[in-house]
């Protein structure tokens, strides 16, 4: 099954990404990780991306198609995969559709009042990119990654500036892809607001996944 996770940055895809990966058992396949990734290495595509990443813009979409394109080659996705953060544009969610079978596209539904918020008390691992919030979902020992014990820290696209621009960059770039997905009859929607466990099995109803 291939999923498509869609929502503002800090609508909590990420961590219902991780439900849906433990009962798929498919890979999540997350594009913000995968630069990331490639921006600490320093390699040819990091060093491309970062400009774009650090002003809460979209890295441009030739870029961003090849890296899907060869990532759901790997043999680790031939029986699914949950994409996070991908496509972002319209134009990326055609590319997709041409050289995959997408099943469903799920959105995350969160006004951009809760994001802002979120995303001021947000607190993510630079080792295995498990997010907390300060006062929602703190970690056990403050500033310490319950998974991996690396010390937590605040990503440099999460400053409240650059929140901002990165919403701006959703409503106008991304939003569209709801209305793309919903064409193809392919689009679900859930309310992205209350206790994370209430989220994740809103979303396991949409679908139609056992609770
Ligand atoms: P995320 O962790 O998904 O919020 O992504 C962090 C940043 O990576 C975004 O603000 C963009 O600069 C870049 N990015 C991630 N995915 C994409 C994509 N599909 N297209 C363009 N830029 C992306």
């Amino acid at each position: 099954m291939k999923l498509i996770l869609l929502g503002a940055p800090g609508a909590g895809k990420g961590t219902q990404a991780a439900f849906i990966k433990a009962a798929l058992k498919v890979p999540v396949i997350s594009t913000g990780n995968l630069l990331r990734e490639a921006i600490a290495q320093g390699n040819a595509l990091g060093i491309q991306a970062k400009q774009y990443v650090d002003k809460g813009q979209l890295v441009p979409d030739d870029l961003m198609i090849d890296l899907v394109q060869e990532r759901l080659q790997s043999n680790d996705c031939a029986q699914g995969a949950v994409l996070d953060g991908f496509p972002r544009t319209v134009a990326q969610a055609q590319a997709l559709e041409d050289f995959c079978h997408v099943d469903a596209a799920l959105s995350i539904e969160v006004s951009d009042e809760t994001i802002v918020r979120r995303m001021a008390g947000r607190r993510t691992c630079p080792q295995c990119h498990a997010t907390y919030h300060v006062e929602d979902n703190p970690p056990k020992v403050p500033g310490i990654c319950d998974k991996c014990g690396e010390k937590l820290g605040v990503r440099h696209d999460d400053d409240p500036q650059v929140v901002l621009q990165r919403l701006k960059v959703y409503h106008q770039q991304t939003e569209p892809v709801k209305q793309y997905y919903a064409d193809l009859g392919k689009l679900r929607s859930v309310e992205g607001v209350g206790p994370v466990e209430e989220i994740r099995r809103r979303i396991f109803k949409a679908l139609e996944l056992p609770l």
